[in-house]
């Protein structure tokens, strides 16, 4: 029995104490943002391993069957890489290569738009990004953002409708979010619904350049109906019984013609 006992022993410690023959690791090389952060790698060996290298601004953590790998935000000014190398019996190892950045590398907003009612509100929309975010908002609206989320909050809007960007920047990346409010009244049109025609500037005629060279000045007129406002022309020298000079001003393309807020 004692003997048996022994045998059991030693072979566990033989098992437990021997450098690993083979050392895998379930990823290869791991990332870290500016921020820093931790994650873990699997390790699957037959025996012992232990951490022979990592980079200085590494901090490594081997347990039992995995190694934890943290590093604190990258003050450094440059992208810093290097290996972590763990080590079974001589001649045994296995490579980690970590990399943090030493910037922002992305800004992705889930949507790129946020609109309110005119009676306001909060909306938020996911924001994946890798360093710290700086939001600044128009005039109407507030933003801020924290946790992965930018949060949007505007005040019950008894104007013009509102609109503006909200600018996210994080180191040389910048992302930007429309946001727009109903309101009462279009601001673009002041509640017409109807804008100047931007082709006439209002007067309903446009004037056209007639090459003498080609055409009779004195049969074709300078002045032609504006066809962006209503106006109609078949082209003849004469205008005939259906021409109509423009109206002078187009249907508002912020309201849709309503003249109400949107
Ligand atoms: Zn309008
Ligand atoms: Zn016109």
């Amino acid at each position: 029995m004692k003997k048996i006992v022994f045998f059991i022993v030693t072979t566990l410690l033989l098992v437990s104490c021997g450098g690993a023959s083979s050392i895998e690791v379930s990823e290869n090389q791991v990332s870290f943002s500016i921020e820093g952060g931790e994650k873990s790698v699997n390790v699957t060996a037959d025996g012992t391993w232990s951490v022979s290298d990592s980079p200085d601004w590494i901090n490594t953590d081997a347990q039992n069957g995995v190694i934890i790998i943290r590093t604190a935000r990258n003050e450094s000014g440059a992208v810093r890489e290097g290996n972590i190398v763990l080590k079974g019996k001589s001649g045994v190892e296995a490579t980690i290569k970590v990399k943090q950045f030493s910037k922002c590398t992305h800004i992705t907003a889930a949507s790129s738009k946020v609109e309110f009612e005119k009676e306001g509100g909060t909306e938020t929309i996911a924001i994946d990004t890798d360093g710290s975010l700086q939001v600044e908002a128009p005039e109407g609206f507030s933003a801020s953002y924290e946790n992965g989320n930018l949060t949007v909050t505007a005040q019950a809007n008894e104007g013009g409708a509102k609109r503006g960007e909200i600018k996210l920047t994080c180191d040389d990346q910048s992302a930007t979010i429309y946001a727009s409010q109903k309101g009462n009244v279009c601001q673009r049109c002041g509640g017409t619904g109807k804008i100047t025609c931007p082709k006439c500037k209002g007067k309903g005629l446009v004037h056209v350049y007639v090459n003498p060279e080609f055409v009779d000045p004195s049969i074709v007129p300078d002045q032609q109906p504006c066809e962006k406002c209503g106006g109609y022309w078949d082209g003849t020298t004469e205008y005939t019984a259906e021409w109509r000079q423009g109206s002078g001003h187009i249907k508002c393309p912020d309201c849709g013609g309503t003249g109400t807020g949107h």
